[in-house]
């Protein structure tokens, strides 16, 4: 063991996750430890999990086979699990994977020193806390670099629809108090972040719990004040958007009009199905609405296709909806059934191939729609973060309209650097990417 032992932190997942990484870095930064990107380096490798869907489950497992393989290169390597596959499959972890050391849950972040400490000791401890606990207030380590920076705003979900499993390994929905996520965003910008990317599994609840009705507006007018550019929605429930916060987004304009709304689907059958509490027609009017009241808006959303019960029928009325309301950002996933879902219980299912068959028509559809709506850019003078350059020093980076890692970027010529915020004329389109040069400074 190195004489400051050193910790490689992996970080699967969605932003959430990532934000506990963030955490359990800042509390191991707290106590010493070094750290180093390369687990061959290290003593401690913590590899913080997913597992909301098939794919990601075998994401987590083939990282944890593949570090446990660099113990031929370094045999003192020690390895913890932590995030949703341990907070999922702690026994099984314990039954069906020996490399693994420690297994630290989901609620149990804010121990990950102690956690360390034992598997560096020797031994091979399970934390596995109460996932609705009362928020504990921890430190972070911001990871997404200088420019940009998650900030999570509450914990859990009570939607419970019914092929998911996130309530069952994130538990009961918790806001922040506000205090405490307004000290956090007064950090971010005070260290120059431009971006602040407001996140949690369903963020149009924030406030019913703590303070017994919905607060997201009061707190997004709040975030306004401070000094960053833009401040980013992302995971509204559709039928929890109220009059009230349309106006403050529509209003402020370091809000950018690009909201994340994930639907699930469209048909009224399926959605019922899936334990989602609006009907189709429920969300069209909800579309046209923040359209017009939103100049300007970029719709982002997330669809299932596959769910047991959809039939050709229902789905080409998904197809017939997508070629219509023409969402200029979509994310479409193949069902996986989660066993302990309700849904996983159902009669119906297509096969798999058929639910990615059909994932694929729709991806097909959001192609053209996205192809269309970049181009409408050709011409035209965009703001852009730049987030960095390309091997040959051409600067990248992202306007209002693109979030990080699922949405597209723009390359242009021009002298701008990694936090830069520039104004950027489009004058191609490859592959979907903005193609630019940059005007003045
Ligand atoms: S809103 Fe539904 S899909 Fe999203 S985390 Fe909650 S239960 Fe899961």
């Amino acid at each position: 063991m190195s004489e400051t032992p050193t910790v490689a932190l992996i970080s699967l997942g969605c932003p959430k996750n990532l934000v506990n990484s963030e955490e359990m870095l800042a509390l191991l930064q707290e106590a010493g430890y070094a750290f180093t990107p390369d687990p061959v380096q290290a003593d401690v490798a913590v590899i913080n999990t997913c597992a909301f869907i098939e794919s990601a489950k075998s994401e987590a497992i083939e990282k944890i086979l593949e570090t446990a393989a660099l113990r031929e290169e370094n045999p003192e390597l020690k390895i913890i699990v932590a995030g949703c596959l341990a907070q999922r499959y702690q026994k099984e972890i314990r039954q069906e994977l020996p490399e693994v050391d420690g297994v630290l849950g989901t609620g149990s972040c804010g121990e990950i020193v102690d956690m360390v400490r034992a598997v560096l000791a020797g031994e091979k401890p399970s934390l596995c806390r109460n996932i609705s606990a009362p928020l504990a207030e921890l430190p972070r380590a911001v990871s997404t670099g200088p420019c940009w920076a998650y900030l999570r705003i509450a914990e859990g979900c009570d939607n419970r629809c019914a092929y998911c499993v996130i309530p069952s390994l994130r538990g009961r929905f918790r806001s922040r108090a506000m205090e405490n996520v307004l000290a956090e965003a007064r950090m971010l910008a005070e260290a120059g972040v431009k971006e602040i990317i407001v996140v949690a599994q369903d963020i149009t609840r924030y406030g019913t719990d703590l303070y017994g009705k919905r607060r997201l507006a009061d707190l997004l007018v709040e975030l306004c004040k401070l000094d960053v550019r833009w401040i980013r929605l992302h995971y509204l429930y559709p039928e929890e958007i109220d009059d009230e916060l349309i106006d403050v987004i529509a209003r402020e304009e370091k809000i950018v009009k690009y909201l994340d709304i994930p639907i699930q689907h469209i048909d009224d059958a399926i959605l019922r199905r899936m334990n989602r509490r609006g009907t189709g027609a429920e969300i069209r009017a909800l579309f046209r609405k923040l359209r017009e009241r939103i100049p300007g808006l970029v719709l982002r959303t997330s669809l299932i296709t596959g769910l047991p019960g959809e039939g050709e029928a229902e789905f080409e009325e998904l197809c017939a909806f997508l070629r219509e309301e023409k969402i200029e950002r979509a994310g479409v996933f193949p069902y996986s059934p989660e066993e302990g879902t309700p849904a996983a219980a159902m009669p119906d299912r297509c096969t798999t191939e058929e639910a990615e068959r059909r994932a694929q028509l729709c991806m097909d559809i959001q192609a053209d729609v996205m192809d269309g709506f970049a181009e409408s850019f050709l011409g035209r003078e965009l703001e852009v973060l730049c987030m960095g350059e390309e091997d040959d020093g051409t600067p990248w980076g992202r306007s209002r309209y693109d979030s990080p890692d699922i949405d597209s970027r723009v390359v242009f010529s021009g002298s701008a650097a990694p936090g830069d915020m520039v104004n950027v004329k489009i004058t191609a389109v490859d592959e979907g990417e903005l193609i630019g040069e940059q005007i003045g400074d």
